[in-house]
């Protein structure tokens, strides 16, 4: 009989390739935290409980520390520090695993070769070169940079009025509306899971609450999540939060609110 196996050595281990041992496990349900053992197989949690008499060939003892699922970040501006370090150390140290990026009506895309996308983009500086456009670009630049966490996208509105109109500074034509539309129809389509807006940003204050309803209809339509940026943080906070509210009402599209702050009394655009 020659040597045994790794299998055969792993299934007389109880076939687990990782034991976290000793946790507070708190898994995300609402259920009280207990304190036990995971045995994982195959990178799926196969067991959860007392694992002193199983061993595996990699062990983590997790006495003291909480183990949870990995969190997920709906609101991140990573989207071009995910693109050119996909190390993403800051969030995996959080336990963080998932994020979305493209929040407030700023982000990497769509892009069109202008300077004033600097502007939208978060962390940009001119040693970078924006070798992208489309959002499937976008996407392949970040699965090029092997990010070490799941990254998701949404439209910014903000990248929408800078690619369809010259001067986004001011109110948009019908025609320029249709264009967005048909921007961010592509976008969806090519793999962003919805669209966000920063209604307090020059580029996009003059959107008026129907071209919302507008691009809403379209990312309903995707099944896609709308991330408001609100209007007002000052003494119109409450319209401010209503705008989206409605919108959602009118569309049916799923909405997050991002940065309910009020702030009567700041000054507006300080907030
Ligand atoms: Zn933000």
């Amino acid at each position: 009989m020659g040597h045994p196996s790794d299998s055969e050595r792993s299934l007389a281990n109880g076939g687990l390739d990782l034991i976290v041992r000793s946790g507070t496990i708190v898994d995300g349900t609402g259920a009280p935290p207990v304190t036990a053992d995971i045995g994982i197989s195959g990178g799926v949690i196969k067991k959860i409980g007392d694992l002193s008499s199983v061993t595996a060939a990699d062990e983590i003892d997790a006495t003291g520390l909480v183990v949870t699922p990995g969190i997920i970040d709906v609101h991140s501006h990573a989207d071009l520090t995910l693109a050119i370090d996909g190390r993403a150390e800051s969030a995996l140290t959080q336990g963080v695993t998932t994020v979305l990026v493209g929040n407030c009506g700023h982000g990497c895309t769509p892009l069109r070769d202008r300077p004033e996308y600097a502007s939208a983009i978060f962390g940009y500086n001119r040693s970078i070169p924006l070798d992208w456009q489309s959002t499937g670009e976008y996407l392949e630049k970040l699965r090029q940079a092997r990010p070490g966490i799941n990254v998701g996208t949404l439209v910014p509105l903000g990248n929408l009025r800078l690619t369809a109109m010259e001067d986004p500074e001011r109110s948009a034509s019908d025609d320029q509306v249709k264009q967005m539309c048909a921007l961010l129809e592509e976008a969806l389509d090519e793999g962003a899971l919805g669209f966000s807006c920063g209604l307090q940003y020059p580029d996009s204050v003059h959107t008026r609450s129907e071209e919302l309803d507008e691009f809403n209809k379209i990312v309903a339509a995707h099944g896609g999540l709308f991330a408001a940026c609100v209007r007002h943080t000052d003494e119109r906070a409450v319209e401010g939060i209503e705008e989206p509210i409605n919108s959602a009402a009118a569309t049916g599209v799923r909405t997050q609110i991002s940065h309910a702050m009020p702030q009567p009394g700041s000054p507006r655009g300080m907030t």
